[in-house]
């Protein structure tokens, strides 16, 4: 082959590859945050309070306070009530995908319907069948975030803050090295002195008395851990995982289920109004919200529980809002969505393409421009 020719076949792929990874031209995203409420139902986000749950005093203790707080007559008007940021904020200016009355179906693509396989399922696009377990086992599979730190623009440019403390394990940090802060973990930014607001959570930290169970830390806590990191080192992806959705739940506390995101969407509200006041974030940075599974739909047994046995807890939802968003708001196109399409999709926001030896998911294309 002529010279000229293996230029120009060279030049030929170099601008397939980068209009590959570029996707679109005119892409505004610069950071990207990913929230997850763990096992917090599609029925209560596009349904508000399930009357048959507040009705059943075996889960609600006080169902007039609820009604008070959440109730209406109309679906509508209680999930607004419930979660007045998604109802106001993403569905005016964002996407909201799981609303099966509408046959906009969202799904995990992994059999087993619990928390271990479904954060590796978003995280790595892979629903691996080997993974069947919660346990404190190291992840062989590469994870989007890891794969997102690799890249020299965004070395040491994400932070992930969880209240459960198997997220360490989840996303490899002795593999991945990435800055992760989980359970009742001290807060410690390497290299770095603690600010007086980081000095007064690690106390609060100290006294908790993880009414949640095990070693997992109120979701308050955990939120205004990964607040304050934000606003001090400004990184380019931030993860927040709550727990207190699915812990309530497993208890079998609607009240507590409920009041708990509740104030999961303030927190969001407020950092949200954050993002958008702050130069390096403001227009630049979108939001992603995620479940890593569902829960049964039955009233008397099922929506405490979720696993391989429980068919509903398959079924999750999606929420998007960012500058590369078109703002549909409650999406009403007939499609089947899998959790497992959001770590190529969160790559994709940043002009990545994630490309993980076990094959790839498919990005989720109507979320960007
Ligand atoms: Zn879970």
């Amino acid at each position: 082959m002529k010279k000229t020719k293996i230029f120009l076949l060279f030049l030929f792929i170099l601008t397939g590859i980068s209009l590959t990874f570029s996707q679109s031209k005119n892409r505004q995203t610069e950071n990207v945050i990913i929230i997850t409420l763990d096992g917090f139902r599609w029925e209560e986000l596009f349904g508000g309070l399930d009357k048959d749950l507040v009705s059943d005093k075996a889960y609600t203790k006080d169902p007039e306070g609820l009604q008070k707080m959440f109730g209406a007559s109309a679906p509508e008007e209680s999930r607004k009530k419930l979660l007045p940021f998604f109802w106001t904020e993403i569905a005016s200016k964002g996407q909201l995908y799981g609303n099966r009355k509408l046959e906009n179906f969202v799904n995990v693509a992994n059999r087993y319907q619990f928390s271990y396989p479904g954060y590796n399922e978003m995280f790595t696009g892979y629903p691996d069948t080997n993974i069947n377990y919660n346990s404190k086992i190291l992840n062989q599979n590469k994870n989007v975030l890891e794969f997102i730190n690799q890249q020299e623009q965004y070395k040491d440019q994400v932070a992930v803050f969880t209240s459960w403390d198997v997220f360490p394990y989840i996303l490899n940090r002795e593999r991945s090295k990435l800055l992760i802060n989980s359970g009742s973990e001290e807060i410690n930014i390497p290299g770095k002195p603690l600010s007086p607001e980081m000095q007064i959570l690690n106390k609060m930290q100290d006294g908790d008395p993880h009414f949640l169970g095990g070693d997992i830390r109120d979701d308050l806590l955990t939120y205004y851990i990964g607040f304050e990191y934000l606003k001090e080192y400004h990184p380019h992806v931030l993860f927040l995982g709550f727990d207190g959705t699915d812990d309530f739940a497993h208890q079998g506390l609607y009240d507590y289920y409920l009041k708990q995101v509740h104030t999961t969407d303030q927190c969001i509200a407020e950092l949200w109004q954050y993002i958008q006041s702050d130069p390096q974030y403001k227009n630049k940075t979108t939001l992603i919200l995620l479940c890593d599974h569902g829960r049964g739909d039955k009233p008397k047994w099922g929506w405490t529980d979720h696993g391989e046995s429980i068919p509903e807890s398959g079924q999750t939802w999606l929420a998007v809002i960012g500058p590369d968003t078109p703002a549909l708001g409650e999406v009403k196109t007939k499609e089947q969505l899998y959790n497992k399409q959001v770590a190529p999709t969160i790559a994709a926001f940043l002009g990545l393409h994630f490309a993980p030896e076990h094959g790839e998911a498919a990005v989720i294309s109507s979320m960007i421009k």
